[in-house]
């Protein structure tokens, strides 16, 4: 998953005074190394100001535009805007990142004050009048103005978000849409907010060691640390609902209530009835999205947002995802025999639940692979992981990463990376942001806190950043990753490389469609566990032995268990966010009953929840990945068969594949379209079959 600071923001009256500007870091040259935002001294009480400027600034800039006598052109007015906000994207970098990885309760209640001012300021730049007509005249013009094929993409992108943005409606619908702008930010905003609070709001507390029985030390260790940080708790065990306490829990745990407990709390976040409750505001959020897109000209929400990416309609993505479901289904099917089996056989009579699936299928996986993922975390320390990622980057870029020390980071533990080209030139530095807290939203991403740009003709390095919930060091133990946590490294890596890697001239074609964004990302996944890379980097923490060849063969003969699973967990999840969003009729849905209904009609099992249920379905409900789960599945049709692009060579580090992989997909960004850039590097259009070969469903 990957979040982009991709706020368009202008317009606000208000500014701070001299002096308060002067000790304000947003106005401020930072001086830090490779000029990384001084996070020692940014406050609370700076972002208001830095953003209300910011948004004055930009405006500024914009009526320079539209009071410009000279007749409309490239340079003066979509190149002018195009270098407009730097201010504004600044500080937009720094509070949308921290807000994510390490928020307090006044920076959630400050997201609600920006988000009417970025909303509306945003609105000004696409409704203003005088501005579209000039773009609009350039646009029209631009085959006979002597442009090169990237300022006519250039023009040609801005006139779209201008439409997009609704520049061509009329005057009243123009206001109503900017009701429904605001109005959906602010619930998206609510439905994080919530969903953090629910997540951090339970506990399980354990106070007898027999209902550890099970679990492995690691895990045990984890939770008396988390019980000790409170002295209510303190030489009990916690577990959490962040996924290194929950996940093994529902793999070891022995206990089924306590499984059963765990899970219930697990998949009832954002449904238990109380005021963090999602129902309602997802109820509303759907209808006031497809009004939106009603007034935008469409039939449904999902065909507005896939007008713009490369799937282009809903039609298309049913048609992917349905060709992957019934395979998946009835793997999904194979396992659930084989787990219920298991449980017969090892004394349990009940029918499988949900919160036995995990359970059963590390027992099945014992049996059947001889592995058990206990054997093989020591030879997954997440730094020797963390130069595994290094060596692969290097073997196909020829690119090095070195700690930067001396730079200001936001929180204990996060390091700073550099990354330097084959010829030793700066490209770029990548913060690295690993552990689970209470101040951090679930799951991984990759973001930016400075994306590379161009100014005055040279090209500014980007300031990436990874931020992971990965296990924590415990029990004197260094952290020892899961298989799942080496991929996710893996794969936000690959999104940062492609951060790091970018080429782009102008900051309008510097993001890529959502259903593009997890092509470079997914492929890297494609690396993690091949036999070669495991011997460079999966060592033993405390003995430094190589992992033996018979576990790398095992890892490789398990990987394509419990795929069905895996696929139809995502799946699922990836149907339910295209059903809400395909919606016709703007009668409020109940969310309970419509998700049901959805999974229903797909047939998933019913000890098979969606990897996110409505009410945490954030992808979905918070703007990110809305009518855009799918992106993953779409994306892996693309990196499955890139990656045969290396494995053909009889070299999956081939350099030439390498050097093309990253000029055309990871330098490029948005300057082409992107099956138009896939197909420069592949020679011809992705095709189905590598996906479902590697999840063995063909
Ligand atoms: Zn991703």
């Amino acid at each position: 998953m990957r979040f982009i600071n991709l706020l368009i923001m202008s317009g606000i009256i208000a500014t701070g005074t001299v002096s308060a500007q002067e000790s304000n870091p947003f106005f401020t040259d930072w001086t830090t190394p490779f000029g990384v935002p001084p996070f020692d001294k940014v406050e609370n009480s700076h972002y208001l100001p830095a953003f209300e400027e910011g948004i004055r600034r930009q405006q500024a800039e914009i009526d320079a535009i539209t009071s410009n006598k000279a007749v409309p052109d490239f340079n003066n007015t979509i190149l002018v805007l195009d270098n407009s906000g730097c201010l504004l994207d600044k500080v937009s970098a720094v509070f949308g990142g921290l807000n994510g990885a390490n928020t307090n309760k006044e920076m959630q209640d400050l997201a609600r004050k920006i988000s009417p001012l970025t909303t509306k300021h945003n609105d000004d730049i696409n409704l203003n009048p005088a501005l579209f007509a000039r773009v609009r005249l350039v646009y029209n013009t631009r085959e006979k103005a002597g442009l090169t094929a990237l300022q006519k993409r250039l023009v040609e992108e801005t006139y779209k978000g201008f439409v997009r943005g609704g520049a061509n409606l009329p005057a009243e619908k123009q206001a109503r849409l900017r009701e429904l702008n605001k109005e959906i930010s602010m619930l998206q905003i609510t439905f994080g907010q919530n969903l953090l609070a629910e997540t951090n709001a339970y506990k399980l507390v354990i106070s007898s060691r027999n209902d550890l029985a099970g679990l492995p030390d690691g895990a045990i260790a984890a939770a008396a640390e988390t019980a000790n940080a409170d002295s209510a708790t303190r030489g009990k065990w916690v577990f959490t609902l962040q996924n290194p306490s929950v996940m093994p829990f529902l793999q070891f745990a022995e206990n089924r209530n306590l499984r059963k407990n765990i899970f219930e709390a697990y998949t009832s976040r954002g449904n238990n009835n109380n005021d963090k409750d999602n129902k309602a505001l997802i109820s509303k959020l759907v209808a006031l999205r497809l009004e939106k897109a009603k007034l935008m000209g469409f039939s449904s929400y999902a065909a507005f947002v896939l007008d713009d990416r490369m799937a282009k309609t809903p039609e298309n993505v049913y048609n992917l995802l349905n060709q992957v479901w019934t395979p998946a289904l009835a793997r999904a099917k194979n396992e659930e025999a084989d787990l219920q089996l298991m449980m017969n056989t090892s004394g349990g009579k009940d029918q499988l639940e949900g919160y036995d699936w995990r359970y059963y299928s590390e027992k099945v996986m014992k049996q059947r692979y001889d592995l058990d993922e206990e054997v093989l975390k020591p030879y997954f320390k997440l730094e020797n992981v963390r130069d595994g990622i290094f060596y692969v980057a290097n073997k196909l870029y020829g690119i090095t990463f070195s700690e930067v020390k001396d730079a200001p980071v936001y929180f204990p533990g996060v390091t700073l990376w550099e990354c330097k080209d084959a010829d030793g030139s700066h490209l770029g530095v990548l913060y690295m942001d690993f552990h689970p807290r209470a101040s951090k939203r679930g799951g991984a991403w990759c973001g930016s806190y400075r994306p590379q740009s161009y100014a005055n003709g040279k090209r500014v390095a980007p300031v990436m950043t990874i931020v992971c919930n990965f296990s924590a060091p415990a029990g004197g133990k260094p952290a020892l990753l899961t298989a799942d946590e080496t991929e996710t490294f893996f794969h936000e890596f690959g999104h940062a490389l492609a951060g790091l890697l970018k080429n782009v001239k102008y900051k309008g074609l510097s993001g890529v469609p959502r259903d593009f964004v997890e092509l470079p990302s997914q492929i890297m996944e494609h690396w993690v566990f091949e036999p070669e890379v495991l011997k460079v980097y999966a060592k033993n923490y405390e003995t430094g032995e190589v992992i033996p060849q018979v576990l790398v063969e095992k890892i490789v003969k398990s990987g394509k268990y419990g795929q069905g699973f895996k696929t139809t967990e995502y799946l699922a999840a990836s149907y339910l966010d295209m059903n809400y969003h395909t919606l016709k009729d703007t009668t409020p849905l109940v969310v309970l009953a419509f998700e049901k209904k959805s999974m229903e009609r797909i047939g998933l099992l019913s000890q098979i929840p969606p990897r996110y249920r409505s009410t945490y379905f954030q992808h979905s409900m918070t703007g990110g990945y809305t009518a855009g789960y799918y992106s993953y599945i779409w994306a892996e049709m693309l990196d499955a068969d890139a990656y045969q692009a290396f494995k053909e060579t009889g070299n999956i580090f081939d350099r030439s594949t390498a050097k093309k992989f990253r000029k055309c997909i990871l330098e490029a960004g948005g300057s082409d379209e992107a099956m138009n850039l896939y197909v420069d590097f592949r020679g011809h259009e992705p095709k189905i079959d590598a996906l479902l070969e590697n999840r063995g469903l063909k």
